[in-house]
């Protein structure tokens, strides 16, 4: 940490400033420049209450060297981390998967014709909502624990794998029984208690960005659960609320390379909550693939327009079979194979 003094600082000040440094374990090294003194402090700054020092007589600015995120960072694990969900299938790493299925799982009858689409494809992990985080109390909540085992039995006569949400501490260990992965949504990735508690249970993780989250702040939701001792948590960039009004939320691909950069989890797209439109799903799942994040969740229905959540989004399965197989030849242009398995 590099703590700036103002021209006007004395020598009080400064002391005052080592003083502090040393009541946190760090080592202060004086540096005087031209113009002003600055103060670099050596050792771990993490735990610092930076406040302190901004408050300090003489403290012009407090310059954190380290990244607030200590375990998701690449300053502590170069090689990108690999979420393994058993059977050969791999999140992260040289190779891109595709999560689909329905918004939400409403009868058994639409939960299987949308499975078998996607399964039909090579997809063996298959997405569906039990708990809902609807905006409205009125609308669909989902079927809750009745949904829960009619995806872990569709899932397993297919060999395929359940992400589905997680919304309540109390439901974690009816979700745990169930799911492979468990989703974090994006209304939750401040519900900083929910993610403590993911972390301390050994399961995949999927955390989506909030609404409004800045990079750190997405950053720092995963660090509450690798902190706690789970390292297998999966990034999810599902577009942020902006002043644009043509697309549900606006999807930042750009995200993508600068968090490859940042952190070594896996990180997934969802172009279907971002885009809001089917129309529009295809060309930015396969951009998606194309500036190399590790995969992509997609929505799928067999009847959008009887769906009772996020049909206007929702693939058909002819547009589904269409996106695979443009994307097999994305994901082999940027040198990450697409998992398929039939
Ligand atoms: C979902 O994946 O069904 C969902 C509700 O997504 P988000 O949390 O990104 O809105
Ligand atoms: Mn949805």
């Amino acid at each position: 940490m590099i703590v700036v003094m103002k021209r006007d600082a004395t020598r009080e000040n400064v002391e005052r400033v080592k003083e502090e440094a040393r009541h946190f374990d760090l080592e202060p090294i004086e540096m005087p420049g031209d113009e002003r003194m600055i103060v670099a402090l050596k050792g771990d700054e993490r735990k610092v209450v930076t406040g302190r020092f901004k408050s300090l007589a003489g403290v012009s600015d407090v310059l954190p060297v380290l990244k607030k995120y200590k375990m998701s960072s690449r300053d502590t694990k170069w090689e990108d981390s690999v979420v393994d969900l058993g059977d050969g299938l791999r999140i992260g790493g040289k190779q891109q998967v595709v999560m689909a299925g329905p918004c939400t799982i409403e009868t058994e009858p639409q939960l299987r014709a949308a499975a078998n689409a996607v399964r039909k494809e090579g997809v063996r992990i298959l997405r569906g909502g039990a708990y809902k985080p609807r905006t409205s109390p009125y609308a669909f909540q989902g079927l809750g624990l009745e949904g829960l085992k009619m995806i872990r039995a569709v899932a397993d006569e297919l060999q395929m794998k359940v992400i589905t949400e997680l919304m309540d501490i109390r439901k974690i260990d009816e979700l745990c029984r169930y799911a492979d992965i468990i989703q974090i949504g994006a209304r939750n990735m401040q519900n900083y208690d929910l993610l403590s508690e993911v972390g301390k249970c050994g399961k995949p993780v999927m955390v989506k960005r909030g609404l409004s989250a800045t990079l750190e702040e997405f950053l720092l939701a995963a660090e509450y659960i690798v902190s706690e001792g789970n390292t297998n948590v999966i990034l999810c960039e599902r577009g942020i609320r902006t002043f644009e009004s043509e697309v549900r939320f606006t999807l930042n691909l750009g995200v993508v390379p600068i968090l490859k950069n940042l952190t070594h989890l896996p990180i997934i797209i969802d172009p279907s909550h971002a885009m809001g439109r089917r129309e529009y799903v295809t060309d930015m799942a396969l951009a998606a693939l194309a500036v190399g994040s590790h995969g992509i969740i997609v929505e799928v229905h067999c009847n959008p327009e009887e769906a009772l959540c996020d049909g206007p989004q929702s693939l058909t399965p002819e547009m589904f079979t269409n996106l695979m197989n443009r994307a097999e030849k994305i994901s082999a242009a940027v040198d990450m194979p697409l998992v398929r398995k039939y």
